[in-house]
């Protein structure tokens, strides 16, 4: 007796789980919403969110509406207007084209459709519960389209359980709406968060654009791009040198007008700006490829922001030498030779062949990733200045302890502190050397420790800010020229908010007219920072403190003062310096962990070595 034991899913699981795909989080609907307005040509597309989408994500655009009968096919799998056959697939102009998004949008949530058509007189009220249909119905409605989707993954409770809270999930939804709006600057975009207008975007060109997202000051910090060969068009602004910054923002990559992510193109423009930005500085950009269809393939990824092209070493070595022709154009790189790039005929790989490259050669092979990870620090090391950044840390540790406290806690401590001596003194009797210009490698107890060197100094200077007290103030040094610095009026009133603990951690800063500060001085050890860089990345990583954890103001900036002073990977220490690192390691509080939870130490037991050996 055989038992049948295979049979089909029933469409609505089967719709949830293709959702899974696409759907991960609020932000996820949005961009099926918004691309599906924009194919649908509308020129004004509003976003209202509540609960950054966990309540609701309404998307009112002016397109071209839909009539009754594709309104209600709209909702079905593989339900789509943009393709007919797979050839389609190679001359795609449009966002969407799997006809899946609504099909696996109305899988997990309640869907209200509104839409009309120009000549229509009354419109299509559809909805929709968990592919449940519930009713069509005739209603007045303007011309366009308004999708509703209130209380997602309301049938996947473990979904919805597993989403982050609203600042984090709406900040997904704003990268999102950015990476929409951006190239579709011709298309005036609203946001609405619970009731307050968080965006607007008018119509305008991409300069326009990039304004209303950043402040106008950013005009002042861009060069324009634009290079055309037969094969690829690229247009945008990227960075000056001088405007690099110290956080990874506003990095923008577009290929026919659609947000791709593609590591190896980033790789392109950090060449272009090799030797006029500093180690760990980043160029804004936001860059346009125009290419022929037939030379993507876009299909690779469900979500679509990864893509391949056909000769992507060509796209490479175009983009590189386009950013350089542009800085070199804004009188940011007078030292580049452009011969060499000029003489490189793009046009020639016209006719769909391998470029070959005829007046310069190149490796072929060449990998561009092989050399990231060990790529040696640009700066000099400067002994003097890191040692002095412990000179306040020794005499303030040990003697900032509470007198109010019970005499127990303090003999605790006490023996804390001379088993930390003791360990700190081993420690600098023992060897240590650097591996890979990032992990400091030492043995301790017949261990094996190996030290993250960035995440180690991270901790020492979290817990020397920490320590801070109002008696205990950072002496501030005075800088031989106070340096202006503007901001955008959201980060003036955080540092305005913040200038008494900045003060106390030892920058003498102070207000200076609409939006900007002037700094008179700053903790001794930081003298050699670029100054508005570092105040610029602090404040950045402070606010990304607030969205990940609850923090007290204090406990806050001194963790991002840390993370954006402290020794990099790359960084070439000397021996004495290596000690010194891993001495004042073991003289913290909690030297396993940084602040925010990471890992600092790797330690292998000799037992474990052993037996390794015995095998
Ligand atoms: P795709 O965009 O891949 O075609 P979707 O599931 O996102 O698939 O949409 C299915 C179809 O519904 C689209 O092809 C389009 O014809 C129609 N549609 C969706 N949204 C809109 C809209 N805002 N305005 C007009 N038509 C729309
Ligand atoms: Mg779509």
């Amino acid at each position: 007796m055989h038992t049948n034991i295979i049979a089909l899913l029933p469409d609505h699981v089967a719709n949830q789980i293709a959702a899974g795909e696409v759907v991960q989080r609020p932000a996820s609907v949005v961009k099926e919403l918004l691309e599906n307005a924009i194919d649908a040509g509308a020129t004004h597309i509003k976003l209202i969110i509540k609960d950054a989408g966990k309540a609701l994500i309404q998307v009112i655009d002016n397109g071209k509406g839909m009539n009754p009968f594709d309104a209600r096919m709209s909702f079905e799998r593989h339900a789509t207007s943009k393709i007919s056959s797979a050839d389609d697939l190679f001359t795609l102009t449009t966002k969407g084209f799997r006809g899946e998004a609504l099909a696996s949008i109305a899988a997990v949530a309640q869907v209200e459709l509104k839409t009309k058509q120009e000549n229509d007189v009354v419109g299509q009220h559809i909805i929709i519960e968990g592919s449940k249909f519930i009713e069509q119905t005739e209603c007045q409605t303007a011309t366009g389209t308004s999708f509703t989707v209130k209380n997602l993954f309301f049938n996947i409770p473990a979904r919805r359980n597993f989403l982050k809270n609203d600042q984090v999930e709406q900040k997904h939804i704003i990268d999102e709406l950015e990476r929409v709006a951006i190239p579709h600057t011709n298309i005036h975009f609203i946001l609405q968060s619970n009731g307050n207008e968080i965006l607007n975007l008018p119509a305008g060109n991409l300069l326009h654009r990039i304004k209303s997202l950043l402040g106008n000051y950013i005009q002042k910090e861009l060069a324009p791009i634009a290079e055309n060969t037969d094969f690829v068009k690229v247009s945008g602004f990227v960075s000056l040198p001088d405007a690099a910054i110290k956080t990874k923002k506003e990095q923008y990559f577009f290929v026919n007008n659609r947000f791709i992510k593609n590591p190896f193109l980033n790789h392109a423009v950090y060449e272009a700006y090799k030797e006029l930005i500093g180690y760990q500085s980043h160029p804004r950009y936001f860059l346009f490829l125009e290419l022929d269809p037939k030379h993507i393939d876009i299909n690779i990824h469900p979500t679509k922001t990864e893509i391949k092209f056909t000769d992507d070493r060509m796209v490479y070595m175009l983009l590189v030498s386009a950013i350089k022709r542009a800085l070199g154009k804004a009188n940011a790189a007078p030292s580049i030779d452009f011969d060499v790039e000029q003489s490189l005929d793009f046009n020639s790989a016209s006719n769909n062949r391998i470029v070959t490259a005829p007046t310069i050669s190149y490796d072929k092979n060449y990998n561009p990733f092989h050399s990231i990870e060990n790529k040696t620090n640009l700066q000099k090391t400067n002994k003097q200045h890191w040692e002095n950044l412990f000179d306040g840390f020794k005499s303030s540790n040990g003697n900032d302890l509470n007198s109010t406290k019970e005499q127990t806690v303090i003999e605790q401590k006490n023996i804390e502190q001379q088993v930390f001596q003791t360990l700190k003194k081993e420690a600098l009797e023992f060897s240590v050397f650097q591996l890979n210009l990032k992990y400091l490698i030492t043995t301790f107890n017949n261990n094996v420790l190996v030290i993250d060197q960035q995440r180690a100094h991270e901790r020492i200077m979290y817990e020397f800010y920490l320590n801070t007290k109002a008696e205990t103030k950072i002496a501030s040094q005075q800088l031989l020229f106070a340096e202006q610095l503007e901001f955008s009026a959201n980060d003036f009133n955080l540092i305005t908010n913040l200038m008494a603990e900045f003060k106390l951690l030892g920058f003498d800063i102070e207000p200076f007219g609409k939006n900007s500060m002037v700094v008179n001085g700053t903790p001794a050890d930081l003298q050699d920072f670029n100054i508005a860089q570092t105040i610029d990345s602090i404040l950045e990583t402070y606010k990304l403190n607030t969205i990940d954890a609850k923090l007290e103001k204090h406990d806050n900036l001194c963790r991002a003062i840390a993370k954006n002073t402290c020794i990099k990977y790359g960084k070439v220490l000397e021996t004495d310096e290596m000690k010194q690192l891993v001495g004042h390691l073991f003289n913290c509080e909690n030297p396993m962990y940084t602040a925010n939870g990471k890992v600092i130490i790797m330690e292998t037991n000799y037992t474990d070595i052993d037996k390794f050996f015995k095998r």
